[in-house]
């Protein structure tokens, strides 16, 4: 049996923050702006995990009310999270994400980032595929205040 979950994160950039995708700092003017280190693909596919195993979401797991996870370095949880994902049964077949911002440009490090969410989620660094996009402009990620991304992954029973 496969299973396939969606996953989606939007966080505000503001200066002084850092930019991280799956743990990997990303040199930029703005970093991501949260109560953990706000690493927007991380959390994507924290929830993308979840869903797919069927066992609830990123809020439900890693409440932003609760110290613990100020300043937490979100692909902790994403192993955390794949952990129970793991104990069920499930293994990672795929994982496909896309990362609109308008700065930084993402390529230069699609690798380290694709060898990053391989090592957290237990799959070939060619099963995980990262692309960026940008808003042309247009909105809030347009005009460079914020990072979104989406993710999807398919799991496979063991
Ligand atoms: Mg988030």
């Amino acid at each position: 049996m496969v299973r396939i979950g969606l996953g989606r994160d939007l966080h505000r950039l503001a200066p002084g923050r850092r930019f991280l995708l799956a743990g990997v700092e990303i040199p930029c003017e703005k970093g991501e702006l949260g109560h953990s280190d706000s690493d927007a693909l991380a959390h994507a596919l924290i929830d993308a995990v979840l869903g797919a195993a069927g066992i609830g979401d990123i809020g439900e797991l890693f409440p932003d009310a609760d110290p613990t996870y100020r300043g937490a370095d979100s692909m902790l949880l994403l192993k955390t999270a794949f952990d129970r994902v793991k104990s069920g049964g499930w293994r990672v077949v795929n994982v496909d994400c896309v990362v609109t911002c308008e700065t930084p440009k993402i390529l230069p490090y699609r690798e380290k980032i694709r060898a990053a969410l391989a090592g957290a989620l237990e799959a070939d660094a060619g099963a995980i595929m990262v692309k960026g996009k940008t808003n042309e402009g247009m909105d809030a990620i347009g005009q460079g205040n914020a990072v979104e991304v989406l993710a999807v992954c398919l799991l496979e029973r063991i």
